[in-house]
């Protein structure tokens, strides 16, 4: 398969990361996962709009506009052949000799692109298992930063436990998943954290809030607590690669009943609609 390596079509073998790329060194850049069904990217607009906002919230200049990079992106998508899967991107504050200030003005951010096959499983996926731990990250959550190690200690969790994500919280509120967004539904009212520092702001979380003002479901933008979510009727977390997705255990004890919850299947249900609107997959 071919990649984009600084706006150029290239292929994977061709492209070597130089060891003096900041994004290596330091982690220091920002990344965005755009799934793509049935050949076209969903929600694009938003994730671009993200990538720049977190560019932004570390001084680091985009050298190329939204619409580039889309075109960019179309064309590695008919290139690659891709029906469902992602496209990975990265932007990195490019190859200086190390130090940790900023490099010279001159010295040009590192981009680069690649895509990957994921099946599209349709609407209803099975509940899955979490664990909770400590949010030991930073606090600038809100920065899609090539920074995981907190995130990454915190997955490892999970699939030690055998489980499929770590929900994560401080001091006992629930802030977000190790790479999703968390919700509650109790009495009919979805809870999910307000966007603040504290999370990331995901993208399938808008657009299911989106959903949920579109059809009469109640939420509330209002932190939880991890006391709170083990007594909800329903848990759910949500990503661009699990979708909306029912958490049904977590550390061991049944959420409710141990089943996917009705508000939980509806707004699977509404989301896959929304995708089926978009893409047409
Ligand atoms: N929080 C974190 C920490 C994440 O890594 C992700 C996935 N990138 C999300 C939330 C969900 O964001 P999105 O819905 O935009 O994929």
């Amino acid at each position: 398969g071919k990649i984009i390596f600084n706006g150029d079509l290239k292929s994977r073998s061709e492209v070597k990361v130089d060891i003096e790329d900041r994004g290596y060194q330091f982690g220091d850049g920002v990344y965005e996962v755009i799934r793509v069904y049935n050949g076209e990217l969903f929600t694009e607009d938003m994730h671009l709009n993200r990538l720049i906002d977190s560019a932004k919230l570390i001084q680091m200049k985009v050298p190329f506009t939204i619409a580039e990079i889309k075109n960019r992106m179309k064309e590695l998508i008919a290139e690659n052949q891709l029906k469902d899967g992602i496209v990975y991107m990265q932007l990195t504050r490019g190859v200086s000799a190390r130090t940790h200030s900023f490099p010279t003005a001159e010295v040009e951010p590192a981009f680069v692109a690649y895509t990957k096959e994921m099946p599209y499983t349709g609407k209803m996926k099975p509940g899955v298992n979490a664990v909770t731990t400590d949010d030991i990250r930073w606090l600038r959550c809100n920065i899609k930063s090539l920074n995981l190690l907190g995130n990454i200690m915190a997955k490892q969790q999970a699939v030690e436990a055998g489980c499929d994500e770590a929900i994560q919280h401080r001091d006992g509120t629930v802030t977000e998943g190790s790479s999703s967004n968390v919700s509650i539904v109790v009495d009919g009212q979805l809870k999910t954290h307000p966007a603040t520092n504290l999370i990331l702001n995901g993208i399938t979380r808008q657009v299911m809030l989106k959903l949920c003002a579109d059809h009469g479901i109640p939420y509330v933008e209002e932190a939880f607590t991890v006391e709170d979510m083990m007594a909800a009727d329903e848990v759910l977390y949500t990503s661009t690669s699990v979708e909306v997705t029912p958490i049904i255990n977590i550390d061991g004890q049944s959420i409710a009943a141990g089943e996917p919850g009705p508000i939980t299947q509806r707004l699977q249900k509404l989301f896959s609609e929304e995708i089926e609107k978009q893409c047409g997959s």
